[in-house]
């Protein structure tokens, strides 16, 4: 394996996921939902199959998709996309930032990214050769993780290309807030960066917090590449239709990187997201309301057992702190919860740049059925 990959070998998820499976555990890791989505966009991925939508879709995605991507971000934030030059249709958000970071830095180019950040963008800024910057987020006096600007500045130097932003924010459930939003845009603006934005949890926002694109923001619109998915909003992360959204000569960047890493992809799943773009935006604000209630649940059973709960605006993650049950090591904690109690969790550390910082913290998914966050608290509870 090439030296700049030996970090990043199997990743937790997996790891974590086939604990789950070996030891017959609650898998509260990984995080995907364990009901289906929306019955209409599941048929029209169906019926595309058995209307002959199989063989390779146009590069940037079929145009009725790139249509709805483009209608529901007017609709819902305001934004303007062509969807013939400004919309890319990707193979979920994963590759449309793999392929913004591959098609817009030069070798030795510095990525800011926050820190924790989600365990693919270390690995494609390695990929890309360039070099990863982060940013620390720290949780302030109410258990938010919160952005300090300042800091931010700090890191800026001659040699920073792109900033990688990500709010709702995995693993901490953090909404950027206008006023951080503001400082992102300010300095973005002054020292002229690119700014890719990761919004797949863009529904998923709770207590009337409301998600705001960093490229709404002054001077944003015209160096952001906005990046979603389908696979959060409608409960379908196998599908893997994800995509990038930006000024014309950024998305031709992705779109060269992207044309040679998988060409297109999920031929019958794109009709069936436009579906789902198109008529069940209500049925992701019926999602977001019981994920806000399945959050209250499991931060309820995890405080039962002991656990410091660090309270998240959006996403389906709940960070939490295990120094109150006297531990200090979560990754430690994690390999042996399945063999204690019966559940799997994330350790926090593998997000963070310095996982010595992130050694207290364990992440939590309640994606899952009420009767499964319950067994998983009751079994819990078992660790007094
Ligand atoms: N970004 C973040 C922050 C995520 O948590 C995930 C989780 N799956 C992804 C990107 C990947 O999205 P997709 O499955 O659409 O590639
Ligand atoms: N985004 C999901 C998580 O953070 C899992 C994605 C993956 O398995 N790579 O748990």
């Amino acid at each position: 394996m090439v030296s700049r990959l030996r970090p990043f070998t199997t990743t937790i998820f997996a790891e974590m996921s086939a604990l789950a499976v070996a030891t017959d555990a609650i898998n509260l890791g990984q995080g995907f939902p364990d009901t289906d989505g929306p019955p209409a966009v599941l048929e029209a991925a169906r019926q595309a199959i058995s209307d002959g939508v199989n063989q390779y879709p146009p590069g940037p995605g079929r145009p009725e998709l790139r249509q709805a991507i483009a209608a529901v971000r007017a609709q819902t934030y305001g934004q303007h996309f062509d969807p013939d030059t400004e919309v890319l249709v990707t193979v979920g958000a994963t590759e449309a930032i793999a392929a913004a970071v591959l098609g817009l830095c030069e070798p030795g180019d510095e990525v800011i990214a926050l820190d924790p950040c989600y365990d693919s963008y270390p690995a494609v800024v390695a990929m890309a050769g360039a070099v990863l910057r982060p940013v620390p987020l720290r949780p302030d006096a109410t258990g938010r993780f919160a952005l300090d600007v300042d800091q931010l500045a700090a890191a800026i130097t001659p040699r920073t290309r792109l900033l990688l932003l990500n709010t709702p924010h995995n693993p901490t459930g953090t909404v950027l807030t206008d006023a951080e939003l503001d400082g992102v845009a300010e300095l973005a603006v002054r020292h002229d960066l690119i700014v890719v934005t990761d919004e797949v949890y863009e529904y998923l926002t709770f207590d009337g917090v409301a998600h705001r694109p960093p490229a709404t923001f002054p001077g944003m619109a015209e160096r952001t590449v906005t990046v979603s998915s389908a696979g959060k909003s409608f409960s379908v992360t196998g599908w893997k239709i994800g995509w990038a959204c930006g000024p014309a000569p950024l998305i031709a960047a992705v779109r060269a990187a992207k044309q040679f890493l998988t060409y297109v992809g999920g031929a019958p799943f794109q009709p069936a997201v436009t579906v789902a773009l198109t008529s069940e935006l209500e049925w992701v604000r019926q999602l977001r309301g019981d994920l806000q209630r399945k959050r209250d649940r499991l931060s309820a059973g995890l405080r039962a057992a002991g656990f410091e709960v660090l309270h998240p605006q959006g996403t389906y993650f709940v960070m939490t702190d295990i120094r109150s049950l006297g531990e200090s090591d979560g990754m430690r904690f994690c390999l042996e919860l399945p063999h204690r109690v019966g559940v799997v969790a994330v350790p926090g550390e593998v997000f963070f740049a310095d996982s010595e910082r992130g050694k207290p913290f364990v992440r939590f998914a309640f994606c899952k059925r009420d009767e499964v966050i319950d067994a998983a608290c009751e079994r819990l509870a078992g660790l007094h």
